[in-house]
């Protein structure tokens, strides 16, 4: 095993090397080695991660993996840092930030060359640890590991996660800020991803008026993350940041496609990769909502709402071309990306939801009615999302065939099989889901006027409509047992997202289910904190 170091000997490091909480000046980090945990042990790890990157699930499992994993021993060409940055939380700039209890190790290189940064979470304090501790529970890890390996399986856009580590330490966590503070058992999980960068790395580096540095991060950026792009100028500054604002608009796209709630959209939360990174208080939506966010702090404004990423991506967009103005010294440029972003999250946001209702993507036709008129029917009756984009797929091609079918034969024929998404007990002839029965039939034109077979139909649908997803009672249930010591849960789990959209029918009974109701307002099933 042999790592790199090149973000570290590229780029300039706080000259103090006191590990205590302090602001780090014209530096992009700090260098800091993970403090070690008294026993680990280890609890979970990607197998498919493992083999991308070509990492033998022996050494993962031998006593000097698990050592390093845990971050009580380094191997060969590690340099452990922690990041420098900043962001706007909840709308305000925070100032400095950074790294507070994550160690990156250094680059691991594949054998296609593609560098893969490897970082600890939970592995001790640094500079940037502030107030905190520099520690993560086991519930909290457990669900980025789970998460993050279940977005990629989904196709989206994420950081990666190699391991999930029992540190064998308790932590202390009060989880609803409510002075009932407990020990909780302590984690780490390894992350891996080609970069760790986020945009507010750029925007410390503005708020200081530190062109040089700022300049110096972007030049990086871009020769060792965005090398397509060409030599830093004008014009490949312009590139870049019209690529940062397509690749975020696809990611919050496949967010909205997928039913994922980030929760914290900080702008010190989002990759200059475009990567799902820093899964917290997140969750998934069960009974479509756009208002739902499953994160206590922010019950009051709703801010991070489901249905209001996108826009929240384009601020976040705002705020980093604000930081990289310096730069460019014109906002044009700047703002072609920006508008990029928003002609980019429009079309795909479009094109996303034809697909998942199986209609043509053509926007003259009807469907972008069909698609405008679902909106309005999510409100009239709580229906699960996964469950009834993936029930259309199941309807018979005679239901779109037939000419003899009444409408209320045709509507009683969808509900037997749309009607396991509905969470309330409603007869299909309920006064109040009349705009939904106009919806069906209108769909059902929509789907009529398509040249594609149905076979062919149904199996796109299936390919963007996830069967499996992340359930947060799920994770909870998962967390519960691994709290007990019992990991069957999260490695049933882990094996069931690896495949979301296949069917796997031994699974169904038990998986592809509504949210129990004892689910609905329990702490880690529906609401969560930011306290990890
Ligand atoms: P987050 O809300 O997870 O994005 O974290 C915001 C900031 O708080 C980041 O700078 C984190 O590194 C820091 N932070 C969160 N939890 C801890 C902790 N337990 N110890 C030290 N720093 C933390
Ligand atoms: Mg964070």
């Amino acid at each position: 095993m042999k790592f790199e170091s090149r973000f570290v000997d590229a780029l300039p490091g706080d000259p103090s090397t006191d590990s205590r909480p302090h602001l780090v000046w014209k530096a992009m980090y700090s260098l800091v080695a993970p403090t070690p945990v008294r026993a680990p042990s280890l609890l979970a790890y990607s197998i498919p991660l493992a083999n991308e990157i070509g990492i033998d699930p022996r050494w993962i499992e031998s006593s000097e993996g698990v050592e390093v994993l845990a971050g009580n021993r380094l191997v060969e060409g590690m340099k452990p840092y922690a990041m420098c940055y900043g962001g706007h939380q909840f709308g305000n700039w925070a100032g400095q930030l950074g790294d507070g209890r994550a160690i990156n190790l250094g680059e691991w290189i594949d054998n296609a060359g593609q560098s893969w940064t490897w970082q600890l979470k939970g592995s001790g304090p640094t500079p940037y640890s502030r107030f905190a501790d520099g520690r993560a529970v086991l519930r909290s890890s457990l669900r980025e590991y789970l998460c993050s390996e279940s977005m990629h399986a989904l196709g989206v856009p994420t950081t990666r996660a190699l391991s999930l580590v029992a540190s064998g330490e308790s932590v202390v966590r009060d989880m609803f800020y409510d002075g009932n503070a407990k020990h909780e058992p302590g984690a780490i999980v390894c992350r891996v991803a080609p970069s760790f960068i986020r945009f507010g790395n750029f925007e410390i580096f503005a708020a200081r008026q530190d062109t040089e540095n700022l300049r110096a991060l972007a030049d990086y950026t871009m020769a060792n993350h965005f090398p397509h792009l060409g030599t830093p100028s004008p014009e490949t500054y312009e590139a870049w940041f019209r690529e940062v604002c397509i690749r975020t608009a696809a990611m919050v796209c496949d967010w909205m496609r997928v039913g994922f709630v980030h929760g914290v959209m900080n702008t010190d939360n989002m990759s200059i990769l475009g990567l799902t990174i820093d899964y917290g208080p997140y969750g998934w939506i069960d009974g479509f909502d756009t208002d739902w966010t499953p994160n206590t702090t922010d019950f009051e404004m709703h801010r991070y709402a489901f249905g209001n990423q996108p826009q929240i991506a384009q601020w976040n967009l705002v705020q980093l071309a604000n930081a990289l103005f310096p730069l460019f010294e014109q906002t044009e440029p700047l703002q072609r990306g920006l508008d990029t972003f928003v002609s980019e999250i429009a079309n795909s946001y479009l094109s996303m939801q034809l697909a998942k209702l199986g209609l043509p993507d053509d926007r003259k036709s009807s469907g972008r009615n069909v698609v405008e008129a679902l909106e309005n029917c999510w409100r009239l009756t709580e229906i699960d999302m996964t469950i009834f984009y993936r029930q259309l797929a199941r309807i018979p091609e005679t239901w779109y065939t037939s000419t003899a079918s009444s409408e209320t034969s045709l509507v009683h024929e969808f509900w037997d099989h749309v009607g396991p998404a509905f969470y309330d007990s409603i007869e299909p002839d309920a006064p109040g889901l009349r705009p939904l029965w106009d919806w069906v039939l209108q769909y059902r034109l929509g789907v009529r006027e398509s040249t594609t077979d149905y076979r062919s139909r149904a199996e796109s649908m299936n390919r963007v409509n996830p069967k499996y997803v992340l359930r947060n009672y799920l994770a909870q249930q998962a967390i519960d047992r691994a709290e007990q010591g019992d990991l069957k849960p999260l490695h049933e789990l882990t094996s069931l997202l690896q495949n979301p959209y296949e069917e796997q029918p031994d699974q169904e009974a038990k998986f592809y289910a509504k949210r129990p109701e004892w689910a609905r307002h329990k702490p880690g099933c529906s609401t969560l904190s930011c306290s990890s």
